[in-house]
């Protein structure tokens, strides 16, 4: 039932619960008076958990009501609601009591499971919803929807204890047949479960499974440019330059978006081998195809050090009208060009220019959630999304 359905249900409810209290001060008031008992119990039951009393009229609300195909969803939308509301322990006895009625069908008692399931999940008690879970994915007889369903909290169960290779093992059922929809979308989700596990084996230098985890991480998902960056690190570390730039160089194709990661090993690699007219090309190519401010920092710094700050200055004049809010910064470089004299004076001018560009920190946004922060999580600390977090470095902030 729609959250709309239950607040306009909870409204009866709660002008029943007014009218008990103004008339009689009692439970029972001349408004109910002509209504049958138990649905009585039920007007002045709800009105109880809606008005936040205790765990005793919880009881006695659930003493006095039937659980039939009727109530059923008025029941699983109430304790829905209460765990949004953050009223977890009350949602959790809403979903025990339905599991102790013994009229329910197998496929309504697998329903209130996944939901007392998301309970234990939302109160931090992974251990019984992961028992619960299993339970439900186990069984045979399960609707395929409830089967989704009960995968995807299992998994993300698995997520917030951190143990991958059980959610590369559930993420596994869902790049099946039956749910070839989100197979893709499964496995670059399995691509990123195989790169924590790349981390944690670098943090404990253990080289051999590092490679071994990114290699897998690339044969879920190809274009996975978190695996790509750590493969690079690994051949940097391992003083491989032109085989980490080869690398770096891919990143771009493989996913545009976050092509920014690629810039500063890239730099790091060609200021190792002595490149800097290959990395004035390379950057060049990239920022025809993306807008970096990252990037064009760099391309000043080569092209100031290489070909002189009047150069430098007409490279910002023909780039910076790309980027957002660059209208005053393009206007002092415009002026500083007509200026220049080849002079120390109209270096320094400009040199405000330079180091507000310089400056420029990469920040990141998460693209389904709007979240911000200055470091690039691979998992969205907010809406717990995968590699949805990219550079907002195309605009100086
Ligand atoms: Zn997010």
């Amino acid at each position: 039932m729609p959250d709309f359905l239950v607040l306009v249900f909870i409204f009866v409810a709660v002008v029943v619960g007014f009218f008990i209290g103004r008339t009689t001060g009692k439970s029972a008031g001349k408004f109910t008076q002509n209504l049958p008992w138990t649905q009585k119990r039920y007007f002045e039951g709800l009105t109880y958990l809606l008005n936040e009393q205790t765990d005793e009229s919880l009881d006695n609300f659930f003493a006095g009501v039937d659980v039939n195909t009727d109530t059923l969803d008025v029941h699983l939308s109430l304790g829905g609601l209460l765990r949004r509301k953050g009223e977890v322990l009350r949602a959790v006895k809403v979903h025990q009591n339905l599991l102790s009625r013994t009229n329910l069908t197998r496929h309504q008692s697998q329903i209130v499971q996944l939901e007392l399931a998301k309970d234990y999940v939302r109160s931090g008690l992974l251990d019984r919803a992961e028992t619960l879970l299993k339970e439900l994915i186990e069984h045979n007889a399960i609707a395929r929807e409830l089967r989704l369903e009960s995968l995807e909290q299992l998994i993300d169960v698995y997520q917030d204890t951190k143990d991958w290779l059980k959610a590369i093992d559930v993420a596994d059922r869902l790049t099946t047949r039956k749910f070839a929809m989100q197979s893709d979308k499964w496995r670059e989700v399995q691509a990123q479960y195989s790169c924590e596990l790349a981390e944690a084996s670098q943090l404990l230098k253990d080289w051999f499974e590092t490679r071994k985890w990114i290699r897998v991480a690339l044969r879920y998902d190809k274009n996975c440019v978190r695996a790509s960056l750590l493969q690079a690190r690994l051949d940097m570390n391992d003083n491989k330059y032109p085989t980490a730039i080869a690398t770096l160089k891919m990143i771009p194709k493989q996913n545009l978006a976050h092509a920014s990661e690629m810039v500063r090993p890239l730099v790091e690699c060609y200021q190792k081998l002595d490149g800097e007219s290959s990395l004035l090309v390379e950057l060049q190519v990239y920022l025809e195809k993306q807008n970096d401010l990252v990037a064009l920092n760099h391309l000043c710094v080569i092209v100031l050090k290489s070909q002189g700050a009047k150069k430098m200055l007409e490279v910002l004049q023909k780039l910076l009208p790309r980027y957002s809010n660059q209208e005053a910064t393009l206007k002092l470089v415009e002026t500083l060009l007509v200026q220049y004299d080849g002079g120390e004076y109209s270096f320094q001018l400009f040199q405000s220019v330079i180091d507000k560009l310089i400056s420029v920190k990469p920040r990141y946004r998460c693209q389904n959630c709007g979240f911000e922060g200055g470091e690039l999580y691979w998992l969205c600390p907010s809406c717990k999304k995968w590699a949805a977090m990219i550079s907002t470095s195309y605009s100086v902030q």
